[in-house]
C-alpha cells in the first residue's frame, strides 16, 4: 500500500495530555516501556508473577515450533483458582465480584465467596457427568451470573469451553458444536429481550438434534418458560448444580493447557475457531486489565458492556477483571430496555468508574441525543475505553465530553480474537491521546507497519499492521485446521516470521498509530487507496449523520466507486437529494474530491455482528447487486429489507 489521499487533518489535531492528578495515581508508569524494551522476556516473566502458580515456570518462551508458541510451558496453574479462590483466601470473600443487573429490573450481587461456592458446585456437577480435562463444553447463555460460573467451572476442570453468542441461530450453534465435538451444552430456558422472554432452549434442541458428540444439555431456569425435555439428556441446573457440594479443590494444569475455543466475528469470511491456552493468556489479560484500565481492586466499579460470546467478554469480563479482583457490573439486556436511559441509570446506581464499550454503541448514544446522558450524574466515571473498530474522532470527543465529563482519559484498545488481549492502546496517565488513534503498542508488544515487500514504513505511509514478536496471549492455532492457521496469519510474511493482522494502519507525523480498518476494506478509486474509515469519519462529522458505513463497489471507470450508507441522528430531517449533495461535498472538503462517494443511501439500520461490527462485506454484496454471502453471524438478517428500500 502506498500513501492514501488522506487530507483529513484529524491526525494533526492536538493531543490530550494526561492530567498530573491522574498520572500521580496511575498504575502504569512510563518506565514500563523501558523495562520491556530492555528485557522483553524478563518483563513478561515479571507480569506472569501477578498470578498464582502451583508449579513455578522456569522457561518463559519456547518459539522453536513457530508459529505455535509455548509460554511459561513448564509452569502449572489453575485459571479459576487465580480468578476466584485466591481472592477469598486473601480475605476478600465479602467483596462483590458481580453487580448483576437483569433486563426486567431484577438484580443480584455475587461476592467472591459466593462465586467460589457456585463455581465449586458447577465443577462437581460437571465431574459427575463424566467430563474430564480436555473435553469440550459449549456455552450458549444470556448475560447472567451462571454464564460466568459455567466458564469458570470449565476452566477449573481443564475443560475447554466454546462460548457461542446466544443470539445465533441453531445452525450456527450446531456447526460450532460439531467443529469442537462438544459433549455438553450449558444453556437457559429463555432470555429476556426488550421486556419479553425469548426462547433459547428451543434453539439448542434444534441444534443438538442428531449431534453425535452431545451427551447432556444443562439448563438454567431464567424466564420460567415452557420447554421440551429429553429425559436422560437434559438436566436442570437447580436440580443438579444447586444441590452439589460447595467444596472443590482446584487442580493445577500445564500453562499450555487449552482454555477455550472462540470463533471470530466473521466480518471478513467464515468464522475461525481460535484456540487460546492458559498461562500466557491469563498473564496478558491480567496485565492489560490492570494497566490499561488503571484498575484498583476494591475501589473501582468496572463495566465492560460486551457480551460473553465475544472475545472482549472472555478477556475483559471474565478472565482479566476477575484475576485482578474487580468489582464489576454485568448487564443482561439491550441499552434501550426499558428506555434509552438504561446504561446511565446503571452507572448512577453502582457508581461505575471505568466504562468499556464499542464505537458503535457510542454512535448509537449520539444518535439518541446527549440530553439522555446529560440527565444523569455520571461523575463517578474516571476512565473510558473503546474496542471493536476504529473510533471516529467525532465519537471520541463526544464520548469524552458527554460521558467522561470532559476529563476522563479514553483508552482506544486495538486487539483481535486472535491476539487474546489488548495489544495497542494508550496507557492512561502516561500516554497523550489523539481522538481516533490507538497510539502505541503496549510495553512488551512489538508491532510494525510495513508495505507489500515487508519494508517498514515511515510516518505518514499507509501499510499493513504486523506483529513481529510472539506475545503471551497469542492464539495457538485454529481448532482442527492448523494449515488454515499458518495460511491465514503467517504466510503473507513467511520469510520474516511475522503475524499478519489483516488490518491497515499508519503512523502519523508524530508517530501515533492509526488503525485504518480491514485490508479488505481499503478501496481503490482510480488508483488511489482510500480507507473506508476515513470516509466514514468525514461523513459522521456532518451534524445530521449518526453513523456511516462505506464500501468500494466495482466501477467500470474508476475500478471501485465509493458507496456509503448513512443513518441520521434523532430528529434530523431527511431532505433527500439536498442532504446527499451536502454529504458528498462534505467528504470532498474533508478528504479530497477523489474520495467523494458515488452513491449515498440513507438507511434506518446497518448490518452488524453480535459485537456491533458493521458487516461491510455484505454491504458490498448489496452495492454490487449480488446475493448476500454468509449471514450466520449477523444479529438481525432482516435489516437488509430496510437497507434495500433505502436505495
Ligand atoms: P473475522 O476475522 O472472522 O472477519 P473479526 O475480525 O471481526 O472477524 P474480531 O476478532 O472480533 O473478529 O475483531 C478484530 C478486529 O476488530 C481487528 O482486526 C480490527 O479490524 C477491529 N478492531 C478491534 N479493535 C479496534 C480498535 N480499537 N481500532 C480499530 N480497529 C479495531
Ligand atoms: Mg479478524
Amino acid at each position: 500500500m502506498t500513501t492514501s489521499t488522506s487530507g483529513t487533518d484529524e491526525t494533526a489535531v492536538a493531543s490530550y495530555a494526561p492530567s498530573a492528578e491522574f498520572a500521580a495515581q496511575a498504575n502504569a508508569k512510563a518506565d514500563l516501556y523501558a523495562a520491556a524494551e530492555k528485557d522483553r522476556l524478563g518483563f513478561w516473566a515479571e507480569q506472569a508473577r501477578r498470578l498464582h502458580w502451583h508449579t513455578p515456570f522456569t522457561e518463559v518462551l519456547d518459539w522453536s515450533d513457530a508459529p505455535v508458541a509455548k509460554w511459561f510451558a513448564d509452569g502449572e496453574l489453575n485459571v479459576a483458582y487465580n480468578c476466584v479462590d485466591r481472592h477469598v483466601i486473601d480475605g476478600h470473600g465479602d467483596q462483590v465480584a458481580i453487580h448483576w443487573e437483569g433486563e426486567p429490573g431484577d438484580s443480584r450481587d455475587v461476592t467472591y465467596a459466593d462465586l467460589l461456592a457456585d463455581v465449586s458446585q458447577a465443577a462437581n456437577t460437571l465431574t459427575e457427568l463424566g467430563l474430564v480435562s480436555g473435553d469440550r463444553v459449549a456455552i450458549y447463555m444470556p448475560m447472567i451470573p451462571e454464564a460466568i460460573v459455567s466458564i469458570l467451572a470449565c476452566a477449573r476442570l481443564g475443560l475447554t469451553h466454546s462460548v457461542v453468542f446466544a443470539g445465533f441461530s441453531a445452525t450456527a450453534l450446531r456447526s460450532r458444536i460439531d467443529d469442537a465435538e462438544a459433549k455438553l451444552v450449558i444453556t437457559t430456558d429463555g432470555q429476556w429481550r426488550r421486556g419479553k422472554p425469548a426462547p433459547i432452549k428451543d434453539t439448542v434442541d434444534e441444534a443438538v438434534d442428531g449431534a453425535a458428540s452431545i451427551q447432556h444439555v444443562l439448563v438454567v431456569k431464567r424466564t420460567d418458560s415452557d420447554v421440551a425435555w429429553t429425559e436422560g439428556r437434559d438436566l436442570w441446573w437447580h436440580e443438579t448444580v444447586a444441590n452439589a457440594s460447595k467444596e472443590h479443590e482446584a487442580q493445577p494444569f500445564p500453562a499450555e493447557h487449552p482454555l477455550f475455543i472462540l470463533y471470530t466475528s466473521g466480518t471478513t469470511g467464515k468464522p475461525k475457531g481460535i484456540i487460546h491456552t492458559s498461562g500466557g493468556y491469563l498473564t496478558q489479560t491480567s496485565y492489560t486489565h490492570h494497566n490499561v484500565f488503571d484498575h484498583k481492586p476494591g475501589k473501582d466499579v468496572y463495566w465492560c458492556t460486551a457480551d460473553i460470546g465475544w472475545v472482549t467478554g472472555h478477556s475483559y469480563i471474565v478472565y482479566g477483571p476477575l484475576s485482578n479482583r474487580a468489582t464489576q457490573v454485568v448487564y443482561e439486556g439491550t441499552p434501550n430496555s426499558p428506555d434509552e436511559h438504561r446504561h446511565w441509570n446503571v452507572i448512577e446506581k453502582y457508581k461505575v468508574s471505568i466504562y468499556y464499550t464499542s464505537p458503535t454503541l457510542v454512535r448509537t448514544f449520539m444518535k439518541w441525543g446527549k440530553e439522555i446522558p446529560e440527565a444523569h450524574d455520571l461523575s463517578s466515571i474516571r476512565l473510558l475505553g473503546s474496542v471493536g473498530e476504529p473510533i471516529n474522532p467525532e465519537a471520541w470527543r463526544w464520548f469524552r465530553d458527554v460521558v467522561g465529563g470532559g476529563s476522563a482519559p479514553i483508552v482506544d484498545t486495538w486487539w483481535q480474537t486472535e491476539t487474546g488481549a489488548i495489544m495497542i492502546s494508550p496507557l492512561p496517565g502516561v500516554t497523550s491521546t489523539k481522538p481516533g488513534s490507538a497510539m502505541t503498542p503496549l510495553p512488551g508488544i512489538s508491532a510494525k507497519i510495513v508495505d507489500d515487500d515487508a519494508k517498514p514504513l515511515g510516518n505518514g505511509g499507509n501499510g499493513y499492521l504486523v506483529l513481529d514478536e510472539p506475545w503471551p496471549a497469542m492464539l495457538r492455532g485454529i481448532w482442527g485446521d492448523m494449515d488454515r492457521y499458518k495460511d491465514t496469519y503467517w504466510s503473507r510474511y513467511a520469510e520474516e516470521g511475522w503475524y499478519f493482522a489483516g488490518d491497515g494502519a499508519k503512523y502519523d507525523e508524530d508517530g501515533a498509530l492509526w488503525v485504518l480498518g480491514r485490508v479488505d476494506d481499503v478501496m481503490n478509486v482510480s488508483g488511489h487507496r482510500i480507507s473506508t474509515s476515513e470516509v466514514e469519519s468525514a461523513l459522521v462529522t456532518h451534524h445530521s449523520v449518526a453513523e456511516a458505513a462505506v464500501v468500494g463497489a466495482a466501477d467500470d471507470t474508476t475500478g471501485q466507486g465509493i458507496v456509503a450508507f448513512v443513518i441520521l441522528r434523532a430528529g434530523e430531517e431527511n431532505t433527500g437529494d439536498a442532504l446527499i449533495a451536502e454529504l458528498k461535498a462534505q467528504v470532498s472538503k474533508e478528504i479530497s474530491p477523489i474520495a467523494r462517494p458515488r452513491e449515498i443511501s440513507i438507511v434506518p439500520e446497518l448490518p452488524k455482528t453480535r459485537s456491533g461490527k458493521i458487516m461491510r462485506r455484505l454491504l458490498r454484496d448489496v452495492a454490487e447487486g449480488r446475493e448476500l454471502g454468509d449471514v450466520s453471524t449477523l444479529v438481525d438478517p432482516k435489516v437488509f429489507e430496510a437497507i434495500k428500500k433505502g436505495r
